[in-house]
């Protein structure tokens, strides 16, 4: 899939050009029309980029900087947006990303997941998570592996200003779409084990604008797009 070209045309067509494609492939590949969310990824981007995005009704956006993050949060209060945070996470950011962010979907280690839960205000909704998870032979240090899935999933779960949401991945970028199925389709796998043991499990958050075709027709409930909506960075 080729992301439309970033260099032509506004944020409003980019993003509408994407929904179109996300219909698009739904149909293609049998799945239900608007099970696959759009998470407009806004790191590095100025606020009057994110604000024609919203104008679109799009109401989901992720940032990979946790400052960044919060300056934006802070000043697009007045929109409603919904803030993802899917970077890499250090334990000493775990207080800032707890009081304003929405959803983490990078979360990958215990100590994480118990400093989140320590730091999230007590007057807040519960904090969205998806854990990070990488499969054995991804070359990636974030991540939680396979073998450790269990262990933090119940951690979330039990924790009573945590709600477990699914699993976040990006695997290795491939060129090839049988390559990129092949691992998704692996990681779906894993999700439908966890959505088994967890009611409140419904994200499923793979692909990117190189690969949501590949996640798309492997599962996904939620695409990540960057590139493809605000163009490059
Ligand atoms: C930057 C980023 C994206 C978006 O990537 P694009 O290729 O620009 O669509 C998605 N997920 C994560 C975790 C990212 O860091």
């Amino acid at each position: 899939m080729c992301p439309s070209d970033p260099t032509e045309g506004s944020v409003a067509e980019h993003i509408k050009a994407v929904r179109d494609n996300i219909a698009r492939l739904e149909a293609v590949y049998d799945r239900e029309p608007g099970s696959v969310q759009l998470l407009a990824v806004s790191k590095t981007k100025p606020q009057t980029l994110i604000r024609e995005a919203a104008a679109t009704a799009q109401i989901e956006f992720g940032e990979n900087y946790v400052e960044e993050g919060i300056e934006k949060i802070t000043e697009l209060k007045e929109l409603g947006l919904i803030w993802h945070y899917i970077g890499h996470i250090q334990s000493n950011k775990t207080r800032p990303l707890a009081a304003h962010y929405d959803w983490v979907q990078s979360v990958d280690r215990l100590k994480i997941a118990t400093r989140l839960a320590e730091h999230r205000p007590v007057d807040s909704q519960p904090l969205n998570v998806c854990i990070q998870l990488k499969l054995d032979d991804e070359e990636t240090k974030s991540g939680c592996s396979i073998a450790e899935l269990d262990a933090l999933a119940a951690f979330i779960d039990s924790a009573e200003n945590l709600r477990l949401r699914g699993i976040m991945t990006i695997p290795a970028p491939r060129e090839d779409i049988a390559q990129q199925r092949a691992v998704f389709a692996e990681l779906h796998n894993v999700y439908r084990q966890l959505e088994a043991q967890y009611p409140e499990v419904d994200t499923l958050s793979m692909g990117m604008s190189g690969d949501m075709e590949a996640a798309i027709a492997e599962g996904s409930t939620m695409v990540r797009i960057g590139t493809a909506v605000f163009g490059k960075r």
